[in-house]
């Protein structure tokens, strides 16, 4: 795919999850990333509106740059727009990358994830924002959450939107894969929101949607008087796995960290 159809991409992508009445985001909230290739990504930049996405909402960033901050310890949020900025593939641009375009780096990172998409729907986070956030989201409720959101969600305790943030979710993630053997397609972050990471544009707008259902499904659940979650050997039975070349380059990537 050309870097031309990459952006196209992207800003299809992001005008979907910005669409209002999906109530995914408001005003500036979310930000979308896509990987051009091995050593650059779009990322949204900062203080744009999702649904106005167009050919100005995202900035070109050298991967290399953004990871490396991550690296790093004790930056204020100024030290970390001062290095974003350093990352730019382009020192002219006018539009500065959103300070959560750490994880955005690392989550592209990842083999075999192309595009990612973080959002702040309100059925989320009502369930982020409770008392018994980490422990609603623990298993699966239907078929097609297990299809689009994978056999299990990662939960990210709350840190700093920018580098703390970031931190927490490259540890939870390699957890994620260790575990698994795989990439989480859906990550939920505790009093903030979600992140759905994918090959294809597609995949994270069905996982967005997908995880927005089963919230709506899961807080009727708790109505009722609780939730029944699947049995694992059903869960284990309905997912279908990557191939085994690509679970062992996962594995191997991530034992190098
Ligand atoms: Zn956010």
């Amino acid at each position: 795919m050309s870097e031309k159809e990459i952006l196209a991409q992207l800003i299809a992508m992001s005008r979907e999850l910005g669409r209002p009445e999906n109530d995914y985001v408001i005003l500036g909230e979310g930000n979308t990333s896509a990987k051009i290739d091995e050593e650059h990504f779009f990322v949204k930049a900062s203080g744009k509106y999702l649904a106005d996405s167009d050919e100005n909402t995202f900035v070109k960033v050298k991967l290399n740059g953004a990871l490396a901050i991550l690296d790093k310890d004790n930056l204020t949020d100024d030290q970390i727009k001062e290095l974003l900025f350093a990352a730019c593939a382009d020192p002219d641009s006018s539009i500065r990358p959103s300070i959560e375009t750490t994880f955005h780096a690392f989550l592209l990172s990842l083999p075999g994830v192309n595009f990612v998409g973080h959002t702040h729907p309100t059925p989320i986070l009502a369930m982020m924002c409770s008392i018994n956030a980490e422990n609603i989201i623990r298993g699966r409720i239907c078929p097609e959450e297990i299809v689009f959101c994978g056999p299990e969600s990662v939960y990210v305790e709350y840190g700093d939107p920018g580098l703390a943030l970031g931190k927490k979710i490259r540890e939870s993630v390699y957890r994620y894969i260790d575990k698994h053997g795989c990439n989480p397609k859906v990550i939920y972050v505790q009093n903030h929101g979600l992140i759905a990471l994918a090959g294809t544009a597609d995949e994270v707008i069905a996982a967005t949607a997908v995880a927005c259902k089963a919230a709506r499904a899961l807080t009727g659940a708790m109505i009722f008087g609780g939730v029944r979650y699947l049995p694992e050997e059903d869960v284990e039975r309905i997912y279908v796995r990557p191939d085994e070349a690509y679970r062992l380059e996962q594995l191997k990537r991530a034992r190098n960290r």
